[in-house]
């Protein structure tokens, strides 16, 4: 594959998530398959403004696909706001001869990298690593299905000590503007009711008389799943609420937070983060620039910024009817 490409700088930005090492070593052992160098970039973008800046080897990689969290490490950076860290990025990145970026992240390091793009041109694809499968142009993000695994397998487990008390549990899943980890956990979990940030119409009325009519109707334990943006408030909001109104179960609460967060990552992810990688590599070769690799129906597509940046990935109506159907 000819290009002007030589040196490829990775990096992993914002919120960390599983798979992101799979994605790290995927970009790095195709540059090396195609002739290329490639550094790593510490800490995202306050790495590129403090220039900690390393080569990587394809056995520099190696080890690292079944592990969670991201050996690059990852950051948020105010500097990189500002033209003037900008500036003091692109110095760095000169200075190491890298020519060309992949950023893994999630929609602010688009952003960032968008602009950095317009300023210095520099060819940049990113490649979507967050549990939030928030991001439009791209059917799953990297680190979404480990993340509503695990919430899945702990769900499993509070049912099991629901059952045995005849409990209420309000599980709070993570999600400050998006519900798919909620949506897809709470119907893999049986819960009775799933409270996700895209739902402003749900009222604490009708999610109060749901609960009310599984008591009435014998129902031994239940499970309400809610992610942390839920516009009725968190679970911890919601157990208070009800318990004021209710006796009929125990109330419990159980907030899952970072936990979601780390983990080795599953299969789909490992083999998401590997083939994204590898399709970041070769559309940067070819020419592809200002853009982010997606999943679409089992292809690998190139989205631009401008579609990926202020818009948002919907939940599919069809969750939540099939949610509404098997929770009575
Ligand atoms: P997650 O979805 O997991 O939170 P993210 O990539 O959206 O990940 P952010 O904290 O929003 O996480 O963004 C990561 C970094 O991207 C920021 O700390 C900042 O350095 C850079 N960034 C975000 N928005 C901009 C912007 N408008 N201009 C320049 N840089 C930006």
């Amino acid at each position: 594959m000819s290009s002007k490409i030589s040196r490829i700088g990775v990096y992993t930005s914002g919120g960390d998530a599983p798979g992101m090492n799979a994605a790290i070593r995927a970009v790095v052992r195709t540059g090396i398959y195609y002739n290329k160098e490639v550094f790593g970039i510490m800490r995202g973008y306050e790495g590129m403004i403090e220039n900690e800046i390393v080569k990587l080897g394809a056995r520099s990689v190696g080890n690292i696909i079944q592990r969670g969290g991201t050996i690059l490490k990852t950051a948020r950076s105010d500097a990189f706001r500002t033209k003037e860290g900008r500036a003091r990025a692109f110095e760095n990145l000169k200075k190491n001869g890298i020519d060309a970026l992949v950023g893994i992240g999630g929609d602010g390091s688009f952003t960032g990298l968008h602009y950095f793009h317009q300023e210095y041109g520099i060819p940049a694809i990113c490649i979507p690593g967050t549990i939030d499968n928030d991001l439009p142009g791209t059917d799953f993000t990297v680190g979404y299905d480990t993340a509503t695994n695990t919430a899945v397998e702990a769900i499993d487990k509070i049912r099991d000590t629901a059952l045995s008390h005849n409990r209420l549990f309000f599980i709070e899943v993570m999600g400050r503007n998006s519900g798919y980890i909620a949506i897809n956990s709470g119907i893999a979990g049986g819960a009775v009711a799933i409270i996700i940030p895209e739902d402003s119409q749900t009222t604490m009325d009708e999610l109060f008389n749901k609960l009310d009519a599984g008591g009435k109707t014998n129902k031994k334990s239940s499970l309400v799943v809610v992610a942390e943006g839920s516009k009725l408030g968190g679970a911890m909001e919601l157990a208070k609420k009800f318990s004021e109104r209710n006796n009929y179960f125990d109330i419990k609460v159980t907030i899952l937070g970072h936990l979601q967060r780390g983990g080795s990552p599953t299969y789909f992810d490992r083999v998401l983060a590997s083939r994204m990688g590898v399709a970041a590599i070769e559309g940067l070769l070819k020419g592809e620039t200002d853009v982010m690799v997606g999943i679409r129906r089992g292809e690998m597509v190139f989205n631009p910024f401008s579609m990926i940046i202020d818009h948002i990935h919907e939940i599919n109506s069809e969750s939540l009817r099939i949610a509404k159907i098997l929770s009575i």
